[in-house]
């Protein structure tokens, strides 16, 4: 079997650029005289020297603004450089590794607060923290850059050492959250997110999808006639089912954004920045439970199955994530009394 839609995304790992002696861009038809080739090679190479971790995106129309803001922040993170609000954009949505944004308020074409609200628009950079960078001090518009999800302000001129402190406030916060969440995020007996990972994904797709009005896919997932493995065999045998079903889930689930969670029990869940294809993606998730052939006493088929009821939707103000996660779970319902080992979808029109 084939998992088509996970190669229709280039998964970056994460770990690849600190030991590569060439930019990434390298042998695949870029350029090396692109801004995206220079770039890379440029903020390889700072990361290579000095071992920096984080990666902080800075913005500005003035190129000797850019030019003092990256020679005072080289020291404790990688930096990439934008020039416009459009191009901000186009490298915060491509790159996975962006940790910070410094946003310059005021330039042409595109304003800081437009680039603002696209960032929070899009679920690759709806997290992603944003200090903004104003010559005005102004109270209201501090206020407003505030209320808008900025997590920080600082003021031109540019006094380097409260840029500096400012940052690397904001940079441990960063690197404590990701700790946390890799502690707290994680399922212990299957090693996949756990429900609280998958509440809070499910929230920000949610706020995501208001904003951008695009869709969505939720699936709800269940192992049939569960109980009875466990009566057969026993819970350790059980347990190791559910790890090896959740490892099938999870290569469901490995473009960024794409959450597979074991949502409790024997019950896992499947997030979707992307609706198409909802059906015929779970279609070959139940296929391939089926076929890692794990005997069952009492299926009909005589292997571990599983259920599944999913939608493709998108959110509007007043729906809820609970009125999400009950649509999915009625239809997980229906495939449940239809006989199992199947699923239902419900794909709303847009
Ligand atoms: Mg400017």
């Amino acid at each position: 079997m084939t998992l088509h839609h996970t190669q229709m995304f280039r998964r970056v790992n994460p770990m690849s650029t600190g030991d590569t002696s060439k930019p990434q861009g390298a042998g695949n038809g870029t350029s090396a005289e692109s801004p995206a080739a220079r770039w890379r090679a440029r903020a390889n190479y700072a990361e290579r020297l000095a071992g920096l971790s984080q990666t902080v995106l800075v913005v500005d129309d003035d190129p000797d603004n850019r030019l003092l803001l990256s020679e005072i922040l080289r020291q404790q993170c990688r930096v990439i450089e934008a020039s416009s609000g459009a191009e901000a954009l186009e490298i915060a949505f491509r790159e996975p590794r962006v940790d910070l944004i410094l946003l310059d308020v005021m330039m042409p074409g595109m304003t800081g607060y437009e680039v603002l609200e696209r960032l929070r628009s899009d679920v690759r950079t709806a997290d992603t923290a944003v200090i903004f960078v104003t010559g005005q001090d102004d109270e209201n518009e501090e206020e407003k850059g505030l209320l808008m999800g900025a997590v920080d302000y600082v003021f031109k001129p540019i006094r380097p050492a409260i840029v500096r402190v400012r940052l690397a406030n904001q940079l441990k916060m960063i690197a404590q959250r990701h700790q946390m969440s890799l502690l707290l995020g994680r399922d212990a007996l299957t090693g996949i997110a756990n429900r609280r990972s998958f509440d809070e994904a499910l929230e920000r797709i949610r706020e995501v999808s208001i904003r951008s009005g695009r869709a969505f896919g939720l699936a709800l997932i269940d192992v049939d006639f569960f109980k009875q493995y466990n009566d057969s065999f026993g819970h350790p045998a059980g347990d190791l089912a559910l790890r090896e079903i959740a490892a099938v889930i999870a290569q469901f689930a490995t473009a960024p954004h794409q959450l597979a969670a074991r949502y409790g029990g024997e019950e896992f869940a499947l997030l979707l920045p992307d609706a198409t294809g909802l059906a015929a993606l779970l279609d070959s998730l139940r296929r391939a439970v089926l076929d890692l052939g794990l005997k069952h006493p009492t299926t009909p088929w005589g292997v571990v199955s599983i259920s599944a009821g999913g939608i493709a939707t998108h959110a509007e103000p007043d729906t809820h994530a609970d009125d999400l996660l009950r649509r999915a779970d009625a239809l997980l319902y229906e495939a449940k009394r239809a006989g199992r080992n199947r699923i239902l979808t419900r794909l709303d029109s847009f």
